[in-house]
């Protein structure tokens, strides 16, 4: 691919490239070694997708079933299953392991229209099937909306999402795909995403790789409606609390890469 490169990113690859030996070594990190080498990684993400596959005729089927916690007179509202997309639906180790730290959006929107984006193993049959039993595929991420400098494009991000999926043979239109700051009340905070979801469709599933995909108030950085930032306690706590929900209607894909596990105290 991609679209056009505008004279920002192309400073962004002559960073990338003068820079690139700032990259880390990945036999040097065990999470990216593994999430890249060991096929144990694709075993756990294929039996994450498979567990989800084979429930979903019974989440469809049981009309009082939903995944979302408080969500109350869905039973007549049409399927749906809620998708985190980096490192849930796409495969960035190979991003992670090249970028020069830190991290920033521009280097992965830029990476991303440089390469043809990679699936996570299983995700592709897990969509097709829900999709064949009627379920709405509804894609929420916290990547962000950010206008490029000289760009007039509001959020060129979302189209260098949407192109990601279609690489990786997801095809969806953008009403089915969400991006932090997208609107002004569309924060890294999820809940209010899938609440939004909740008002038109019965979440049968959530699928992402980190906590704040499910619960509420999980990262260090507090948005409304949370009022506290969340801790490794409260995260344990939440984990407990939610207990019923783990590999029944909420699934979790491993990520040793980045998350908001990383940052909190
Ligand atoms: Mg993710």
């Amino acid at each position: 691919m991609k679209t056009t490169r505008t004279a920002t990113l192309a400073i962004f690859a002559l960073l990338l490239t003068a820079c690139a030996s700032q990259a880390p070594d990945p036999e040097d990190d065990l999470g990216l070694f593994w999430v890249k080498n060991a096929a144990e990684y694709g075993a756990v993400t294929r039996q994450v997708y498979g567990t989800a596959t084979r429930a979903l005729p019974r989440f469809i089927d049981d009309t009082s079933w939903t995944a979302l916690p408080g969500q109350t007179g869905a039973e007549k509202l049409p399927a749906a299953v809620i998708l985190d997309i980096d490192e849930t639906v796409i495969n960035n180790v190979d991003f992670q392991i090249s970028f020069e730290r830190p991290f920033d959006n521009y280097k992965l929107d830029y990476w991303d229209r440089e390469h043809t984006a990679q699936p996570v193993p299983g995700v592709v049959e897990f969509v097709k099937a829900a999709r064949a039993a009627g379920v709405q595929i509804f894609f929420l991420t916290n990547r962000p909306c950010e206008q490029y400098e000289g760009e007039s494009e509001a959020c060129p991000q979302k189209q260098t999402v949407i192109e990601g999926l279609q690489e990786i043979g997801i095809s969806t239109e953008p009403e089915f795909v969400s991006l932090a700051d997208e609107q002004p009340d569309w924060k890294r905070e999820k809940l209010v995403r899938r609440q939004l979801i909740g008002e038109s469709h019965r979440v049968i599933m959530v699928i992402g790789d980190d906590l704040g995909d499910f619960i509420p108030c999980a990262r260090k950085k507090v948005y409304a409606p949370c009022t506290e930032a969340g801790t490794r306690a409260s995260r344990d706590a939440a984990v407990r609390k939610y207990a019923e929900y783990w590999g029944n209607g909420w699934y979790i894909l491993p990520n040793p890469m980045h998350g908001s596990w990383s940052s909190v105290q």
